[in-house]
């Protein structure tokens, strides 16, 4: 492959499976019901406020025109602008994007962001295309949905196959198109052009700090805690280093080939530093565990950190871990993820779990607004401050109602808007 292939470390590879919307509907609509909100507000809410489908044409490298299909969606302004991440992959669709942006949303409320959720994707399979590619098509989708995002519109970010040079692209995109430079038009970015201290690691650290206020609320401490990390990419590498130096003993790591263990802990250290462009380290290893074994290894902590529906109806008898940790979006079945709660293991849900990434964004859109950069201690110390919250208020609601977490964390989240639309007169 050429050189100016192969650019970017995914979030995660896998499609949400067929009905990822209805099922979140679900969730939220036994939320709102339980929060003694009506079916009005259920009709507000179950779908985004605004869905944007544009086309792309794009010059290749070989001289031919190609035109890609991009969404926008924009899921509520109740609160203030919308916030989310854009994907870039084969199997992005209306409803992947839809459902998405009603997570981001959750995540908001959850972490007490001023935003709703947004979210975008292009079908495309940037690991095929040149950078300059990327880049012609980075900078169409920005001109393409220009009218609707904004600073205090919508503001974009990193999400599955996209990285800080591609929101570099789109925020010069922006700028040129607005002629004055407006960083807090999208996070994520590198640090010269008005990133944050912190954002690359965010959503690691949330989940780690995650990981261990549940550990120690179920009065487990974090040091000794076996943990199995499905996925090495960026979440579940970073993870992996965070969890090593706060002492908890990584049993287990997976990527596309297959898991590898050892109950008495993988050198983390040794892995990272032969892992390639895209994450991948297990092809080194001559034995190599297919996912089914991998979920069903002995360990304290299970962390799917990659792939979307991993742990299922088929498979969700043979967990053995007493916490999973949803570092990954969707990677429990909600009938998979209630059936481990019936038998006491506790899923932390993905929309608490890994919102890290989203809050020190917040944090680099208050940067940029305020043209006063923070250092890392200080991003870290906030995001530490915001996930203790949101842990404690989730784990805590969960306990004095009686429900999953699943469902503590959707009616901790969708209140604010709920509230928020009543007082504006839409419901
Ligand atoms: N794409 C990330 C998410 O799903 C981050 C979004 C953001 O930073 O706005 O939470």
């Amino acid at each position: 492959m050429s050189g100016n292939k192969r650019i970017l470390v995914g979030a995660g590879t896998a499609p949400l499976s067929e009905g990822v919307l209805a099922s979140t509907q679900k969730v939220i609509h036994e939320a709102l019901e339980r929060l003694g909100y009506g079916e009005s507000y259920f009709e507000l809410l179950k779908e985004p406020l605004r869905l944007l489908t544009v086309r792309i044409p794009v010059r290749m490298d070989d001289g031919q025109v190609k035109v890609f299909t991009g969404y926008r969606a924009q899921h509520t302004d109740a609160v203030g602008p919308t916030k989310g991440g854009i994907r870039f992959h084969p199997s992005v669709t209306a409803e992947e994007v839809s459902a998405l942006s009603l997570w981001m949303t959750l995540k908001c409320g959850i972490f007490d962001l001023p935003y709703g959720g947004g979210k975008g994707g292009i079908i495309c399979d940037p690991r095929t295309m040149s950078l300059g590619e990327v880049e012609r098509l980075a900078r169409g989708y920005v001109r393409a949905i220009s009218q609707i995002v904004g600073p205090n519109k919508d503001i974009p970010a990193p999400d599955v196959y996209t990285n800080a040079q591609i929101m570099a692209w789109m925020l010069d995109e922006y700028s040129r198109i607005r002629e004055y430079d407006s960083p807090g038009f999208i996070t994520g970015k590198p640090l010269v052009i008005g990133g944050s201290q912190g954002r690359d690691k965010a959503t690691s650290l949330g989940v780690a700090i995650a990981l261990r206020e549940t550990a120690a609320q179920q009065g487990m401490a974090l040091k000794g805690l076996k943990v199995c990390i499905q996925g090495f990419g960026n979440v579940g590498s970073h993870l992996a280093e965070i969890l090593d130096q706060w002492g908890a003993i990584v049993v287990g790591i997976s990527d596309v080939h297959g898991g590898i263990y050892d109950e008495k802990g993988l050198d983390v250290q040794y892995l990272l530093d032969r892992r390639d462009s895209f994450g991948s380290v297990t092809n080194l290893f001559s034995k190599r565990l297919t996912t089914a074994e991998f979920l069903a290894l002995p360990c304290d902590v299970l962390v799917p950190a990659a792939l979307e529906n991993q742990i299922t109806m088929d498979n969700v008898d043979s967990v053995q871990a007493k916490l999973v940790i949803e570092a990954a979006n969707g990677p429990t079945s909600l009938e998979a993820s209630d059936k481990l709660h019936e038998r006491g293991v506790l899923v932390l849900p993905d929309v608490l779990a890994n919102a890290g990434g989203v809050t020190v964004s917040y944090f680099e859109w208050v940067q940029n607004n305020q043209g006063y950069y923070w250092t890392e201690e200080e991003v870290n110390s906030r995001l530490e401050t915001k996930m203790v919250d949101s842990v404690q208020k989730v784990l805590g609601l969960a306990k004095s109602r009686g429900v999953t977490p699943r469902l503590a964390a959707y009616m901790v989240g969708v209140q604010k808007y709920a509230e928020a639309s009543r007082l504006r007169g839409w419901v």
